[in-house]
């Protein structure tokens, strides 16, 4: 089995609105995403692929959606605000947490025809989630 892992850096801001603690107020983060791709077999240039096409399938995907976004759930009532002051947000079926971020990223990745193995978000450097299926 082969492995290989791309890493690309985005930021985003959110809150998870339910939260007992500071991650409730508005507030952003510096993240990295790791996104790995595994196949039991090399192709006819002798790799898993190109890291330049893992590259722009994740990179088309975070700068559309997650990157300088804000990333809240559904039902924050603070999207009625950011609508009202013409500001970009994202809303999701779940709380904007790495753990739904890595999971996001994964499934557009799969879509797009690519073996994920792993996505791993870290979302400070001592911090990471990691989705497999
Ligand atoms: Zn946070």
């Amino acid at each position: 089995m082969f492995t290989i892992t791309k890493e690309v850096y985005f930021c985003y801001g959110h809150r998870l609105m339910n939260h007992g603690g500071k991650c409730r107020h508005l507030h952003g983060h510096s993240v990295k995403a790791a996104i790995s791709i595994t196949h039991e077999n090399l192709n006819d240039q002798s790799m898993v692929c190109d890291f330049s096409e893992v590259k722009d399938c994740v990179e088309q995907y975070v700068n559309s959606q997650l990157d300088h976004n804000f990333l809240l759930h559904k039902d924050d009532p603070i999207i009625t605000s950011l609508i009202q002051q013409n500001e970009r947000f994202l809303a999701i079926d779940e709380h904007p947490t790495a753990e739904v971020l890595s999971k996001m990223i994964f499934t557009h990745l799969k879509e797009n025809g690519f073996n994920v193995s792993e996505v791993a978000l870290w979302e400070t450097a001592s911090a990471c989630a990691r989705y497999q299926e």
